[in-house]
């Protein structure tokens, strides 16, 4: 079965070390996080890519403790579900990433702890192919 990224777009992959895919105006050089076509910030379209470090520092984070309201395409039953952490991750490009984090027991996260991107399954879409989301871990 494939591993199918969840989105097209947001990291590179198939990838050993895959990356988010970030874009950069070239207007007023505002960083942008899923890539977006147009800037935010003033509007110009046609921004370059820019691959983000894989590395970065915990800047806020909670845990998901019960089922988050549709659309989630995750487990939703409250008799499996699994909590999870998400949380903000300050990349030395200067951008703050919203993620998933691998960790959901708060006592093991801390503010400013050094932090990973991962690639790890999500579910599995209606063939059983796995979808592959992006994560962040806590740095060895
Ligand atoms: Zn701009």
């Amino acid at each position: 079965m494939a591993k199918n990224p969840i989105q097209d777009g947001l990291f590179t992959w198939p990838a050993e070390h895959p990356q988010l895919i970030a874009s950069r105006c070239k207007g007023c050089q505002e960083l942008t996080f899923p890539a977006q076509d147009a800037c935010p910030a003033c509007a110009r379209r046609g921004g370059e890519e820019v691959l983000l470090s894989r590395e970065g520092v915990l800047w806020s984070f909670t845990i998901q403790r019960f089922p988050p309201p549709p659309p989630f395409e995750g487990d939703a039953d409250r008799e499996t579900y699994v909590p999870f952490g998400v949380g903000y991750v300050e990349l030395p490009e200067g951008i703050r990433v919203e993620g998933r984090l691998t960790e959901n027991d708060p006592e093991k996260l801390v503010i400013g702890m050094g932090m990973e991107l991962v690639v790890e399954k999500f579910t599995e879409d209606a063939e059983g192919n796995d979808l592959m989301t992006f994560a962040f871990r806590p740095a060895a």
